[in-house]
């Protein structure tokens, strides 16, 4: 019985170490914005939790974007519909902002390299 519990304490504090590593390796820094222009890269910037601002003025139009510890979101524009004003701020892998009209694109990307390297414990 004795021994059994010892079992049980290692399983435990094993589990424990090993959630903790998982935590550990996924900081929200490895989450990066990417803005497209006309289907290009445009920039691409790490979410590090300072704030980033872009303005983007191309011949169809004026976009403001912030990038910043709450995600990133379109604070001005001037397309005809603010439709991607309206959409506010998304700040998890996998969502986008789109402004149709000057064929602007942001989305949100994870680090490939961090979630291999997760796997590899
Ligand atoms: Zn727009």
């Amino acid at each position: 019985m004795k021994r059994f519990d010892v079992y049980i304490i290692i399983a435990v504090v094993a589990i424990s170490g090993f959630l903790l590593a998982m935590f550990a390796m996924q900081p929200n820094d490895n989450q990066e914005v990417i803005i497209s222009l006309k289907g290009e890269e445009y920039a691409r910037i790490d979410m590090d939790g300072q704030e980033h601002v872009f303005e983007i003025e191309t011949q169809l139009g004026y976009n403001k974007i912030i990038v910043d510890k709450d995600g990133v979101h379109i604070e001005e524009a001037d397309c005809p519909d603010h439709d991607c004003v309206e959409v506010g701020t998304i700040s998890k892998v996998g969502q986008s902002i789109i402004c149709a009209p000057h064929y602007l694109v942001i989305e949100i990307v994870g680090s490939a390299d961090a979630d291999l390297d997760g796997m590899a414990i």
